[in-house]
């Protein structure tokens, strides 16, 4: 890998990348805002595939999708038509971070 190649690497994000080509990562940023969208199937601009390649191989982002999906399999069977407790996410979400510290 040149040192140009590095640099596109490092400012892709993709720094736990396990094989994917860096050019074809979308920022973690990018992937992780779409998360919600993701998983609706409702992606607006970026490709599913971009996507989901990118929780594929990024190991930092893969606990966040894996969370939501968790969180919205819960309330699923919480439910349907029932809203989440808003404090059920920011915990979740509390834990994640002391998890990924
Ligand atoms: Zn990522």
């Amino acid at each position: 890998m040149s040192f140009l190649d590095k640099l596109k690497f490092l400012f892709t994000g993709a720094a736990h990348d396990v094989g994917a080509s860096p050019s074809a990562m979308i920022p973690c940023e990018e992937a992780l805002s779409v998360v919600d969208d993701f998983l609706e199937g409702e992606l607006p601009g970026v490709s599913h595939e971009q996507v989901k390649a990118h929780f594929d191989a990024c190991q930092r982002c893969y606990p966040h999708l894996h969370l939501e999906e968790a969180f919205r399999d819960a309330i699923r069977r919480a439910g349907t038509g029932q809203r989440a407790p808003v404090g059920l996410k920011l915990k979740l979400m509390e834990l994640l971070a002391e998890a990924d510290a």
